[in-house]
């Protein structure tokens, strides 16, 4: 049987997870565990760059992975692990930070937009090292697909670029990894911005079916139709866009007709979103409930898979300090 090109992401542990999480990465991970050798892991070192108030990460490794295996994340299939549990990977971090040049950091996009953004006057190291943490997370198993929206697209290059660095300045160690484009489609919060833990807007994989349905009954809709009777816009109606996502055609049809000549009022429509949304949020949510009742199989889980990665860690770190002549 031919070996499965593999896989690797992360995600930061930020905690419960919501609807634009799940469809901007989880949802596609689950997917590719069919066709591929997934690794996927908590990234708890890249959750330190900007805090120092850390207490809270333990919990929220142990709500995003419920949700990861809510989902449909199998350990059996996937290795799921946390970063910090294989700490090869700072030895690869440090190896790489002896060949690469400051300036290819520096001109990182998400790098600078930081910077500016949030006014940072003195960035630590750590901000600037970001990428290439990233880099040795993802070349230390050899991965051939790295699953990113757009704007991480730069990461993979600098990763490539590093690989390409580090091969001929030693000897072969490292393939070059592609990224692969997932398509994220547009989830908007229940007030129509983007959703976002932080703005408050957002649809959990946690909510029961009771707590959506408080929180997309008053959703925010075309502004311009004011009353039952103004015929609306689904183009440019937020909730047309979860429609996009959950309803088949023939009853998203049905909305957008009715919209456009006022022969639904807006929480007719809902209702019709709802019917078709809360389903399998509820199967993802029920399965979740059942792993979050039990935080100590998480954590396990998370051993195991931190122990199975750390195998194929070690045996690339032999590799690398024989190429670099660490090893006697
Ligand atoms: S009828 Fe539906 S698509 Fe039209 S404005 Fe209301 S919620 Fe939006």
């Amino acid at each position: 049987m031919a070996t499965k090109e593999r896989v690797l992401s992360g995600m930061r542990p930020t905690g419960k997870l919501h609807l634009g999480n799940y469809l901007g990465a989880l949802e596609n991970w689950v997917k590719m565990q069919d066709g591929y050798d997934c690794f996927f892991f908590v990234a708890d070192w890249h959750a330190l760059t900007d805090r120092d108030d850390t207490e809270d990460v333990p919990t929220n490794t142990v709500e995003m992975v419920a949700d990861w295996l809510g989902a449909g994340l199998d350990p059996e299939r996937s290795t799921l692990f946390i970063q910090s549990l294989v700490p090869e990977h700072a030895e690869l971090h440090l190896i790489f930070s002896m060949i690469t040049p400051v300036t290819w950091l520096e001109r990182v996009p998400t790098y600078k937009e930081r910077i500016e953004q949030q006014g940072i006057v003195s960035p630590s190291y750590g901000l600037l090292g970001y990428p290439l943490l990233q880099s040795a997370d993802i070349l230390m198993y050899k991965a051939k697909w790295v699953p990113v929206g757009i704007d991480q697209v730069p990461h993979v290059e600098l990763t490539r670029e590093v690989a390409r660095r580090f091969n001929s300045a030693f000897r072969p160690v490292f393939p070059e990894p592609d990224a692969k484009l997932t398509e994220i489609p547009k989830v908007p919060g229940t007030d129509g911005r983007k959703m976002s833990k932080s703005y408050d807007n957002a649809i959990f994989l946690s909510d029961t079916a009771e707590q959506i349905r408080k929180k997309v009954r008053p959703m925010m809709t075309d502004p311009a139709r004011k009353r039952r009777t103004d015929p609306g816009n689904p183009d440019v109606c937020p909730v047309f866009d979860l429609h996009e996502i959950f309803t088949p055609p023939a009853d998203r049809e049905y909305c957008a007709t009715g919209c456009r000549t006022a022969a639904i009022g807006c929480l007719d429509c809902k209702d019709v979103l709802l019917k078709h949304m809360l389903p399998p949020l509820e199967a993802i949510r029920e399965r979740r409930q059942a792993f979050a009742e039990k935080p100590d199989l998480i954590v396990d889980v998370l051993h195991q898979g931190s122990r199975r990665a750390r195998v194929a860690a070690q045996a690339t770190m032999e590799e690398v300090r024989a190429a670099v002549h660490l090893a006697p």
